[in-house]
């Protein structure tokens, strides 16, 4: 019998490279022994956004004071906006010998590889900078001046993109998953 190994798993890319379609399909196709970890923000939800299941919408006062209290495993700010990680939730589900995908950015990863050496790292590439600008521009998601902070912080990211143990072009969203379940039964059956 194969033995389950818990992971913590870092899933990074750019904004609009299409990480959260990816997982979507990822999270149906495998099966219950990998969580996602729902971060917490001080964006605003966008249209069809459930609060506990996206993220946890909070102020920014409350953001800060979970700071102070230490509750972050990595927080950022990203586009003008805290995004952060429970500790509580990943060393929870770690010891129940469940795997946990952070699905986070740069600065964020950075910091979980820092403080987690063990933890499986993989990048999401878009398969051109244009492209990745068409679709962040298709959501119809962001104003010009949000697009803008989100051009800047991925040509960033993309220069990070040797640090990661895997490196997933998303062209075609199905080769994609498929390439990510690979990985994800590699690292941890
Ligand atoms: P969005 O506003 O589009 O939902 O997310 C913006 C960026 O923040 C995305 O790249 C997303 O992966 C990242 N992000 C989401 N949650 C977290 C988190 O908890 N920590 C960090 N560092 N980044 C996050």
């Amino acid at each position: 019998m194969t033995k389950n190994k818990a992971k913590l798993i870092i899933f990074t890319g750019p904004s609009g490279v299409g990480k959260g379609t990816m997982l979507a399909d990822f999270f149906k196709r495998v099966d219950n022994k990998i969580v996602y970890s729902v971060s917490c923000t001080t964006r605003a939800p966008r249209d069809g956004e459930i609060n506990g299941m996206h993220y946890f919408f909070i102020s920014k006062e409350e953001f800060e004071q979970m700071i102070k209290e230490e509750q972050f495993l990595e927080h950022a700010c990203y586009s003008g906006n805290y995004y952060g990680t429970n500790n509580k939730f990943v060393d929870e589900k770690i010891s129940q010998g469940k795997s946990v995908l952070l699905e986070i950015e740069l600065q964020g990863a950075l910091q979980v590889m820092k403080k987690r050496p063990d933890a499986i790292t993989i990048f999401i590439k878009p398969p051109t900078f244009e492209e990745l600008e068409n679709r962040l521009r298709g959501r119809h998601t962001e104003t010009e001046a949000a697009i803008q902070k989100r051009l800047a912080a991925a040509k960033e990211e993309l220069k990070n993109i040797d640090k990661f143990h895997y490196i997933i072009e998303n062209d075609i969203v199905d080769k994609a998953v498929d390439k990510l379940i690979k990985i994800y039964n590699k690292e941890t059956k």
